[in-house]
């Protein structure tokens, strides 16, 4: 509930808008290409066309990841086939050959894979993934991956029976996307791309189509799209090749199938389409101007001097944009954010976009401040200091994936697999990547980078302009092109040129001295403290190489927020935009460009806290820049108006979505109004700034406890004394985290009568949660317990509800215990639903409820929920973040460490039995407190 206000803060950059087609032929597309493939990956063909990537890799350790990628997707349906590759992708769930309906998602949960029909698997326009993370790289749980894979290559059943039950699941999955968001981007991509495919087959499909589709038109989609020419394999994982390639050839060779269609183009996309302009309404949309130009789709294939090109191109748009965030930045900033750049629709073409998040009604403001520097940009190109920056940044990241190459993850792996497939980009090692990029270099000038930029943006010339907002702009489409075109005849300046500046925080007085140096007996975690009181806890390991995480907890977060004054810690994660004494936030990113550094605070229920990502070699900076946050915060205006413009959007679609309504009201209503735990008003929030909060929290920056975690690639004895030189040269700081006794008790509302809170989204959504007041998380058993309680709630519920509505979903369970509010804690329940079936679900809740009260659960649904917990719990210190969930407070909550130990052992002893005395003692059914969120003007459907 608390920390709402954070995530709301968009970043604007223009990305791809899509990846490119696959040619309909099977050869690789190194074969072709002067980048070296990276010969660690085994390539293969079967007779019948079918492809597939294996390679050994053993990072996380005895663990593998299983891709299917079938090349088939939403463009490859007729105009009555609308929505059937998605379909088609969840009748993979619902009964083959070998595996009944309804037994796929047991079968695999009973090997430990938690899992989820939309989670692990995917359908896009131009394919369809299916997705397998094994959490042991055991030869008979890959030989079950590949059965099901096969499986799902041809031999699904599709019955009548099976098509109907799931249609209700995707006509909720229909309904649950259907946000003022995606009506948005479906309004946009017609508006942009009227002709083209795409834009009428976004993969849900519509309702028309989802209500015809049987048995046989699924079938006649399935037999035509899943054959061995559309399909490849991909296997990462900690097994020998030659094994995972024999069971490939065992269990695919026996396909056969016609060969693959070519897949039908995505656009027209109409390079002469100019002049129009539109104007689009939604109460929860922020302001934003796009303006778009369409060009020709260049035909650009992998290769060195492709990448060059693409190098040159991308440091040109980051300048712009880099200008363009300044801007953002500043105290009066003309628009919230900015952004330009160019983009292929698939292969039909490519859109050049100059994006302008407006302040709400100031979108002229905006877009004159925008326009001015794309213009800039062009007349006059860019500073050599701007491609420098630009060019550390690209060194550094290249740098730091060839240092790490040899522990890169299964998943990361796989992803450069999929490239391969998706895009044609050719995975090559991260040393030849590095040595291509150092050859380079040399060449890359700021005339070079505007010339290729200049070769691949389409030019602004009489543009589409589209408009989104909460109201039409003043003078409407006329306003808008009449801007624009007065714009584009102002006279521009060059830009100037910024000097350099050194970052000003790298001595912090006399080193503090070390006065405690243990290791924990089990763990081999190295625990310091320094004579300040500063705490610093050290684990090296050898998973991921040249990485280092490092965790800071600094007394304080949400228990300094009392009831007279609950908004005390809220703007504290605004505290970096204030940038630091002697650097505003945006000088630091120029400072420090090149550098792999995390920059901030987040706030946790007792401290404030950072989790940064470094390397060797910036430590020293990292914890350098972490000190000056500290002891120096920059409090500059510009960090308060990035503050209230988010608060602002954030209050202005508060109740656009149930979920968003939900997360409004429901801390209110569950501490009877709490100021602590509630929303409070728009006003309260404007109000805030950093005078407030330096008073605030200026004396737990300056003598609150410290502890610091860090774990990965280092050497300890370097990085104690790194730590010596920052946070242990500080004044004298608190001993100890303090316990917040003083504070009222947090409690749980004891009214129990149901309520009704209402959204303003679309009239058949609906929400229902449930919570209960449980306890706090003091017992180790009593917390896994319910940890277990809400894995079979979760297995229960997906279960009953299918067969009480003829459709699933994932319905939530969540379990939370406190570990500052002494007894508190909750158990919840969310489901969202068709308003007509609330009376439905409410009662089949109601029956799972009342089952794990009245019996223990079966020895297989325990097993179903039990056995993922089990092996997230062997694969958790196979991360470095894995350790640093247990390094960051070695010394301040020590008994971590042993229950985590003994975790293993208590899931062990627990039985069905154990989870039914818990059900009894906390989720009585009438027990729990019941919020429903429906749509603005809908009557309450009937009660219980
Ligand atoms: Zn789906």
């Amino acid at each position: 509930m608390r920390g709402f206000l954070i995530a709301v803060l968009v970043a604007l950059a223009p990305t791809p808008l899509a990846a490119k087609q696959v040619p309909q032929d099977s050869s690789w597309a190194f074969e072709n290409s002067d980048i070296p493939v990276d010969p660690d990956f085994r390539f293969g063909r079967l007779d019948n066309g079918m492809r597939y990537i294996v390679r050994h890799n053993a990072t996380p350790a005895g663990t593998a990841v299983v891709r299917m990628v079938v090349n088939a997707g939403s463009l490859d349906e007729t105009d009555s086939e609308l929505g059937y590759a998605h379909f088609v992708e969840h009748m993979a769930f619902n009964g083959s050959k070998r595996v009944p309906e309804g037994e796929m998602v047991k079968l695999l949960e009973r090997d430990g894979l938690a899992f989820g029909a939309d989670t692990n698997a995917s359908t896009s326009f131009e394919r369809t993934v299916y997705k397998l993370d094994l959490p042991r790289s055991d030869h008979i749980l890959l030989d079950t991956a590949l059965m099901l894979m096969r499986e799902t290559a041809s031999n699904l059943t599709i019955t009548q029976g099976a098509v109907d039950r799931e249609r209700g699941v995707i006509l909720s999955e229909m309904r649950d996307r259907n946000t003022w968001d995606y009506r948005n981007s479906l309004d946009s991509t017609q508006f942009f791309y009227p002709q083209a495919r795409y834009a009428r087959r976004f993969p849900i499909g519509t309702t028309e189509t989802l209500n015809a589709a049987t048995s046989a038109s699924l079938r006649a989609f399935y037999t035509r799209e899943y054959v061995p020419g559309n399909v490849t394999l991909i296997v990462i994982g900690d097994f020998d090749v030659g094994a995972v390639e024999a069971g490939i050839i065992r269990h695919f060779n026996d396909w056969s199938g016609p060969d693959a269609e070519a897949q039908p183009g995505a656009g027209p996309v109409a390079s002469d389409d100019s002049g129009r302009t539109e104007v689009y309404i939604d109460p929860a949309l922020s302001e934003r101007v796009t303006v778009l130009r369409n060009g020709p789709y260049l035909d650009q294939p992998d290769s060195v001097v492709e990448r060059q090109q693409n190098l040159l191109r991308n440091i040109g748009y980051a300048i712009i944009n880099r200008r363009l965030r300044r801007l953002a930045r500043t105290a009066e900033p003309p628009f919230r954010g900015a952004g330009f750049g160019t983009g292929n629709i698939f292969e039909a073409g490519r859109s050049s976009r100059l994006i302008i998040d407006a302040v709400d009604g100031h979108w002229q403001r905006g877009l004159q401040a925008a326009v001015r520097e794309y213009r800039r940009a062009l007349a006059y190109g860019f500073t050599k200091g701007e491609v420098t920056e630009q060019l550390a940044e690209i060194r550094t990241s290249i740098a730091d994936a060839a240092a790490s190459a040899d522990t890169r993850s299964n998943r990361a792996l796989a992803g450069a697999a999929m490239a391969l497939v998706a895009d044609e980009t050719i995975p090559s090692t991260p040393a030849s990547v590095q040595q291509r990029f150092e050859n380079f270099a040399p060449q890359i000038t700021p005339d070079a980078v505007l010339e290729a930029m200049k070769h691949e943006a389409v030019p602004l010339d009489q543009p589409l302009i589209r408009f989104e907002g909460r109201k039409a702009p003043e003078g409407g489409s006329e306003a808008l092109r009449k801007a624009w075109q007065d714009l584009m005849q102002e006279p521009v300046a060059k830009a100037a040129d910024e000097g350099s500046m050194t970052f000003g925080y790298t001595d912090f007085g006399q080193p503090g001295k070390v006065v405690s140096d243990t290791r924990d007996p089990h763990l081999g975690i190295r625990e310091v403290r320094f004579a300040n009181g500063v705490m610093l806890n050290l684990k090296h390991t050898d998973i991921a190489k040249d990485k280092v995480l490092v965790s800071l907890a600094i007394d304080g977060g949400d228990m300094l927020d009392t009831r007279a004054n609950p908004l005390a810690s809220e703007m504290a994660p605004y505290l970096d935009e204030g940038g630091l004494g002697k650097h505003s936030r945006d000088a630091l990113d120029t400072i420090l460009a090149g550098r792999t550094l995390s920059f901030g605070l987040s706030r946790g229920a007792a401290t404030f806290t950072q989790r940064a990502r470094t390397t060797p070699r910036d430590l020293p900076l990292q914890l350098d820049l972490l000190t000056a946050l500290i002891t120096d915060p920059g409090y500059r205006r510009e960090g308060e108006v990035q503050y209230r413009q988010s608060v602002t959007n954030y209050f202005a679609r508060l109740r656009a979505t149930p979920q968003s309504a939900l997360q409004a009201d429901l801390g209110a209503i569950i501490s009877d109004d709490d100021a602590r735990f509630s929303l409070q008003s728009l006003q309260d929030y404007r109000q805030l700034g950093y005078d407030k909060l330096r008073d605030d929290i200026g004396d737990r920056l300056a003598h609150g406890a410290i502890e610091v975690g860090i774990v990965g690639d280092i050497d300890e004895d370097r990085a104690i004394a790194l730590v010596a030189k920052t946070l242990g040269a500080l004044p004298p700081r608190e001993p100890t985290f303090r316990s917040y006794d003083d504070q009222p008790q947090r409690t749980f509302t004891a009214d129990r009568s149901p309520r009704v809170i209402h959204h303003t989204g679309p009239a058949d959504q609906a929400l229902l949660r449930i919570t209960w007041p449980t306890r706090d998380d003091s017992d180790p058993v009593a917390a896994l317990t319910l940890e277990m309680l809400e894995r079979v709630m979760r297995v229960q519920l997906t279960d009953r509800l299918r067969e009480a509505l003829g459709k699933a979903y994932s319905p939530s369970a969540n379990s939370w215990l406190s570990r500052h509010w002494k007894g508190y804690g909750t158990f919840s329940v969310n489901a969202s639903v068709d308003v007509r079936d609330v009376p439905a679900t409410r009662e089949a809740i109601h029956t799972v409820v009342q089952d794990l009260n009245t019996a223990p659960v079966s020895a297989d649904v325990f097993q179903r929920a039990r056995q993922p917990l089990l092996e997230s719990l062997h694969n958790a210190l196979k991360s470095n973040s894995g350790w640093l969930s247990l390094v960051d407070r070695a010394q301040s909550e020590a008994e971590r460490i042993d229950r985590y130990e003994q975790a293993e052992q208590r899931i062990l002893a627990l039985t069905p039995a154990d989870l039914e005395v818990m059900a009894r003692r906390y989720l009585t059914p009438n027990s729990g407190l019941e919020v429903l969120v429906l749509p603005e003007g809908v009557s309450t459907p009937a009660q219980k």
